[in-house]
């Protein structure tokens, strides 16, 4: 029997107020929020006022000043809740970090205490219709004029980019060179000329309010870079590792959901006098779930630790992210397929989990990105 050991006692306290505060503020509205395309305003108040967001982030700066173990406790409950609608840990603990981490003392002031208390809400974007895994050729520019850059371009499959009042946006500030001309701009979305264009309808996470969005002469004062100029493509490669564990913590969260939702419906559903769970088959399945899922915890938890003390590196985050996701994917499968077909049934959690599970293999670096970073090391090639 393997036992958790990574959570102190508060860190459990602070997991019972987020799951209550999941269950009355979050569950009984996530189903109109999937057909709104996105979550209310109110709720990200609620969750700034109740400390779900940004807990990492110094309290100087409206923040909890918490670990990192405080946020994935946010990540897990919503995650084993299967409410994939809040983008309350991309804002909190992917975009506030780059501020956290490149901003200037003015940026952090302007717009942390705000973002921690749900006001403002964050979205990063590199992703552009004509490639998302190549980010050294992204297109958007960002040219300097006086004190100004001058943005136009365009970027695609933004999280939180309908509801975004700030954006990261990748871009170049210099289009002759690769990487090197990248750079990180604070882009707020009432600039005149940034346009969010239609949300997204996707297969899965339906009440994310993932976007487009345009740049069309957008002005933006020279003093909204984020950290140095040309060195955005460096920013983004020390950030994504979290990323990736976040999505790996993500997925193993949702699994040991849905292994409980399978067990609890198999043993009540009823065939041939005897319960679903009686089959032989069916045990076998959800002993292979059970034993992926205990895998998925301990190799996570262990990159938690990794990441606690700094020594998670690309290689680790992106094995993490592509066993999780791709295993999360096949377990479902076999999850939903236990449920008959109740399992195909929207109402139903597991098909909602099963459809918003697909994202993970693409989203945040494709299975297949994950497999040249690992593959590069372990051959020792470029
Ligand atoms: C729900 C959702 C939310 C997202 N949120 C965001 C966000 O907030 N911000 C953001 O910037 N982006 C976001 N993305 C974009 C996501 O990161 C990209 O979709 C992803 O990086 C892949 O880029 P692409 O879609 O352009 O595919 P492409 O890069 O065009 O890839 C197409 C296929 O080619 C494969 N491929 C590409 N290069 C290689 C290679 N070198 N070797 C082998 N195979 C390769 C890929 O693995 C993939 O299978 C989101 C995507 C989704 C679906």
């Amino acid at each position: 029997m393997f036992t958790r050991t990574i959570f102190s006692e508060d860190h459990e306290i602070f997991r019972n107020q987020v799951r209550r505060f999941v269950q009355t503020e979050i569950l009984p509205y996530h189903a109109q929020w999937e057909k709104d395309g996105r979550v209310s305003r109110d709720a990200w108040l609620k969750a700034g006022e109740n400390g779900l967001l940004c807990a990492m982030v110094p309290e100087a700066y409206g923040g909890a000043g918490a670990d990192f173990l405080f946020s994935m406790v946010v990540m897990e409950e919503l995650a084993g809740a299967g409410a994939m609608g809040p983008g309350f840990t991309l804002h909190s603990d992917i975009v506030a970090p780059y501020l956290v981490h490149y901003g200037s003392e003015a940026q952090k002031e302007a717009w942390l205490p705000r973002m921690a208390r749900g006001e403002i809400i964050g979205a990063i974007a590199m992703t552009e219709p004509s490639g998302g895994s190549d980010v050294q050729n992204i297109k958007t520019t960002a040219i300097r004029d006086g004190d100004d850059f001058v943005i136009n371009g365009q970027k695609v499959f933004i999280t939180n980019g309908g509801n975004c009042d700030l954006l990261i946006l990748a871009c170049k500030t210099d289009p002759s060179k690769g990487a090197k001309g990248i750079s990180l701009i604070l882009v707020p979305a009432d600039t005149p000329g940034f346009r969010k264009g239609r949300l997204l309808e996707k297969v899965g996470w339906k009440a994310q309010d993932t976007a487009e969005l345009f740049f069309d002469d957008v002005r933006i004062p020279a003093t909204n870079l984020l950290g140095v100029e040309g060195r955005g493509f460096v920013q983004l490669m020390e950030q994504l590792p979290q990323e990736r564990l976040m999505q790996a913590i993500r997925a193993t969260s949702v699994l040991e959901s849905a292994l409980e939702w399978t067990v609890d419906y198999t043993r009540e559903r009823k065939a041939f006098g005897g319960s679903i769970a009686d089959f032989q088959n069916t045990r076998f399945r959800l002993a292979e779930v059970k034993t992926q899922v205990v895998v998925m915890r301990i190799f996570t938890d262990h990159c938690m630790q990794m990441h606690m003390k700094g020594e998670l590196d690309s290689v680790d985050a992106a094995m993490a992210k592509m066993f999780t996701a791709e295993t999360l994917c096949e377990c479902l499968d076999d999850c939903l397929q236990l449920f008959g077909g109740y399992g195909y049934m929207w109402e139903y959690p597991i098909a909602r989990a099963w459809a918003d599970a697909r994202m993970g293999r693409i989203a945040g670096g494709t299975g297949e990105i994950m497999r040249e970073i690992i593959g590069r090391q372990v051959t020792g090639t470029r």
